[in-house]
């Protein structure tokens, strides 16, 4: 349990099938099996019918970015600034808070997810340009 990579230890338990997925590059949300709702981040419910059954799904991987910033003050230490923090719209439909790396993005650009590695924690899904540069 004091294994920093253990996955069981990171985050709380709803989120544990998100993380292991991570792990092979799969970027998966919930969908319920009532009425076909995808959402991010995972809860219990389904914030749109509040049926119980969700179930895991993987997604395509493309968004559009929503909303950027660049963030120029040191916060993790292996993160240094600047980098560019952004809300995306997954092409499922839920909305993820996260990291464009790459080549730069305007707002409305097509994304796609890329992974970054991490030494103590699972693979973090991060997004850049789709298509050309
Ligand atoms: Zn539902």
């Amino acid at each position: 349990m004091s294994d920093g990579g253990d996955i069981e230890t990171f985050g709380d338990p709803t989120t544990v099938p998100f993380w292991a997925a991570a792990r092979q590059h799969r970027l998966v949300v919930q969908r319920c099996n009532s009425c076909g709702h995808h959402q991010f981040y995972p809860r219990p419910h389904c914030l749109s019918c509040e049926a119980a059954e969700l179930e895991w799904v993987s997604v395509k991987g493309t968004a559009t970015v929503y909303s950027m910033t660049t963030t120029q003050v040191q916060v993790y230490p292996d993160l240094p600034p600047p980098y560019v923090v952004a809300l995306v719209d997954l092409s499922e439909g839920p909305r993820l808070l996260t990291n464009l790396v790459g080549a730069s993005c305007r707002i409305g650009d097509a994304v796609r997810v890329t992974w970054r590695e991490r030494k103590d924690a699972p693979p973090l899904p991060v997004f850049e340009r789709a298509g050309g540069s």
